[in-house]
């Protein structure tokens, strides 16, 4: 059974003693930055002399300097820039400053876990990855409670790794609603299985295949798009209420009975193979290797499929 720890079992004071560097003002950087700021403590966020983001922090009372000066001035650096460019940010502005007892945080364990990114053994080195995007890591805290997260420890050389990392939790608001210990492993392979299998991959396939079967058939894409990908919402908001059993109280019984008999219908056996596929294809680096080979030859694949997305029929049904 997971171990889950509250703010009774962590020590704000720890964290606001430290300087904090944030690396990136993004999705996440921005809500780490500002909740920390509000918990009391001393951020500093480091940003390239070029990044659109510069404003955005500015914006918000930051004065961004440059990563490495944020690295080199902070005894705990959280590197908050996009999991594909972690490992050279790291190697240019971090690794230079990263002496002897520094803490280096991650969010998601991805560029460790695929050697994008190997600390050198003197430094601590650990994972706090809220369950939640940036704008909801910050709503929460705002109205004085907290999205869950994934916490680990991968290198304690100081013996204080452990206290420090739940410390920066609690800045975080983590620590209200609940932090479960994971591994590395654990967290990077669930996290890409649950956004590429249920999330996003699988989600988005779902929603489209049934619009374009509806559409096929000589109804309106109008009532289509309502169906099959606005009243999502609606459920999923009820999943995140209760669970599966609680939304299937507040449904019709005739939706209810639909989706026992249709459900294993269209996610059978042939599907459950294809996720067991997924799943080895994380875990063996395979996808991994993909997506950093995609990006050192400039992305091809997903600007291709970006473009695709753009213009498909859904997207002009639902902007309209
Ligand atoms: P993002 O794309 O929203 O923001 C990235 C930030 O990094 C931007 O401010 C960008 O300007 C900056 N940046 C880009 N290149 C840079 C460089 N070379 N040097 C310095 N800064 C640079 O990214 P994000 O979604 O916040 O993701 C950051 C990390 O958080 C990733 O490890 C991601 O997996 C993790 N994470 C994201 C979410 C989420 O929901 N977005 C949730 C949990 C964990
Ligand atoms: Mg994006
Ligand atoms: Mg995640
Ligand atoms: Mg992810
Ligand atoms: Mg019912
Ligand atoms: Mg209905």
């Amino acid at each position: 059974m997971a171990t889950i720890l509250y703010d009774a079992d962590a020590n704000l004071e720890l964290i606001r003693h430290k300087q904090v560097a944030i690396i990136g003002y993004g999705s996440q950087g921005h809500a780490h930055a500002l909740n920390l700021r509000d918990s009391g403590c001393n951020v500093v966020v480091g940003l390239p002399e070029n990044s659109k983001s510069r404003e955005r922090a500015r914006q918000d009372g930051w004065s961004p300097v440059l990563p490495e000066e944020a690295a080199a001035r902070a005894q705990v650096i959280m590197l908050l820039v996009p999991d594909q460019h972690q490992g050279q940010v790291y190697t240019q502005s971090i690794k230079p400053s990263l002496t002897e007892g520094k803490l280096l945080l991650i969010a998601h364990g991805f560029s460790l876990q695929y050697g994008q990114i190997v600390p050198p053994d003197n430094i601590d080195v650990a994972m706090v990855a809220p369950n939640g995007p940036g704008a909801q890591l910050r709503h929460m805290y705002s109205i004085g409670s907290g999205i869950p997260a994934l916490w680990t420890i991968y290198q304690d050389v100081t013996g204080q790794a452990r206290e420090l990392t739940l410390s920066y939790a609690q800045a975080l608001g983590c620590t209200r609603a609940g932090v479960i210990q994971t591994t590395l492993s654990e967290e990077t392979e669930t996290d890409l299985f649950a956004e590429q299998v249920v999330l996003c991959g699988g989600l988005t396939s779902l929603i489209r295949t049934a619009f374009e079967t509806l559409v096929e058939a000589g109804y309106q894409p109008e009532v289509a798009y309502t169906c099959c990908l606005q009243e999502v919402k609606l459920i999923a908001d009820l999943l995140y209420k209760g669970g599966i059993h609680f939304m299937h109280n507040s449904i019709s019984d005739t939706a209810e009975f639909g989706d026992y008999v249709t459900g294993p219908r269209i996610i059978d056996e042939h599907t459950r193979e294809k996720m067991r596929e997924t799943l080895r294809d994380i875990q063996d680096g395979s996808f991994a290797r993909n997506w950093i080979l995609e990006n050192q030859a400039g992305q091809p694949t997903l600007r291709a499929m970006r473009r695709k997305d753009a213009t498909h029929q859904i997207e002009t049904v639902g902007n309209k």
